[in-house]
């Protein structure tokens, strides 16, 4: 029997990523973070945009560590509010030497941030260096002036700078990459916004938002059951709104109801409902066979693509193009095994 050889994947999304995790050695001690995840793996599926903001802004390397320094201060006091009302607090946070408080970079990152984001406006995702007081997507330590941490925390300043310019780009951390639910769910929002711009954005119209909708109606309702038919009355809006209205308020829509996480039981009520477009046409032996498989991953047995490949063999043997055209049945290729470790 003659073995089947996958096809090689194909580079065709360009990813952002901070320089020091593809091992270059721009870190302040002269080092590098090189993660083998993306140099070994991900080099193989994506093109990479190294960038590390803080050589760009020219602090060379080795170089004195900037840290996060910043203060609670009372909203309600800047505002002028009544003293009754208990004060929100508001975090100020600049980007400062650590030995030397005077260097500070806060504008120079800011800025380089809102400068990349419009160059770097071809890119499909972004994968950031966790910790640092630049490229730290959250949580990043925030100290006291005296350098005691302060207890609270914060994206690094060039980060948050090209976030907020690109509020809807999928941005993960390389640390939580290694976490397979929130892995699987980065790369299901980068290759679903590449196919985005490659089909929407590319030749937009009403028509082809509505085809888009149609295409990812099952991947929707696997990260947010409820998400398919809130997304359909913004389609259902129609020519009563402007196009480019109309596309920005689904694209925003869309993206956040990937960022939620699917799960077993909504994986299993995506399988269920696409199962039931092929039922009539599949042998009750092969139909009961996948639903023990579906039942098992359900039960933590085995992983997704166990059922999914089945699945799979089904809607391309018996599944009208409606049901063959789901790109959740392919919201990646299977080579990168995202599906193998959920
Ligand atoms: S975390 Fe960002 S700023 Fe720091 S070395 Fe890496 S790329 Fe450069």
């Amino acid at each position: 029997m003659a073995i089947v050889t996958l096809p090689e994947p194909e580079k065709q999304i360009t990813l952002g990523i901070s320089s020091c995790l593809l091992g270059h050695k721009v870190r302040y001690n002269g080092g590098h973070k090189r993660s083998s995840f993306c140099v070994n793996t991900l080099d193989n599926f994506f093109h990479f945009e190294p960038v590390c903001p803080e050589m760009a802004i020219g602090l060379g390397t080795p170089r004195e560590p900037i840290r996060l320094v910043g203060e609670l201060a009372a909203t309600s006091q800047i505002s002028g509010q009544s003293s009754s009302s208990a004060p929100d607090k508001q975090l100020e946070v600049r980007v400062v030497g650590t030995e030397d408080a005077s260097l500070d970079v806060t504008d120079a990152l800011t800025q380089y941030g809102h400068q990349m984001s419009s160059q770097l406006a071809h890119i499909g995702g972004y994968i950031l260096m966790q910790k640092s007081p630049s490229c730290g997507m959250e949580r990043v330590k925030v100290y006291h002036e005296n350098g005691h941490p302060l207890g609270e925390s914060a994206p690094g300043a060039y980060a948050r700078a090209f976030m907020e310019k690109n509020p809807l780009l999928p941005v993960e951390e390389e640390g939580r990459l290694h976490d397979p639910i929130l892995c699987e769910n980065f790369f299901t929002r980068v290759y679903a916004y590449d196919c985005w711009q490659k089909t929407v954005l590319a030749a937009p119209s009403y028509a082809a938002l509505a085809d888009f909708h149609a295409t990812h109606k099952y991947m929707i309702m696997a990260h947010y059951p409820q998400g398919y038919e809130l997304l359909g009355q913004v389609v259902a809006k129609g020519s009563k709104v402007s196009l480019e209205a109309l596309l920005g308020e689904y694209l925003l829509s869309f993206m956040s109801a990937l960022k939620r996480r699917a799960n077993r039981k909504s994986h299993t009520n995506a399988m269920m409902h696409i199962l039931g477009y092929v039922k009539k046409s599949v042998d009750g032996k092969e139909r009961n066979q996948l639903l023990k498989l579906i039942e098992e991953y359900r039960q933590e047995m085995v992983p997704l693509i166990a059922p999914m490949s089945m699945l799979r063999c089904f809607i391309e043997s018996h599944g009208n193009e409606y049901i063959q055209r789901q790109t959740y049945l392919n919201p990646h290729p299977d080579q990168l095994g995202l599906r193998n470790r959920i």
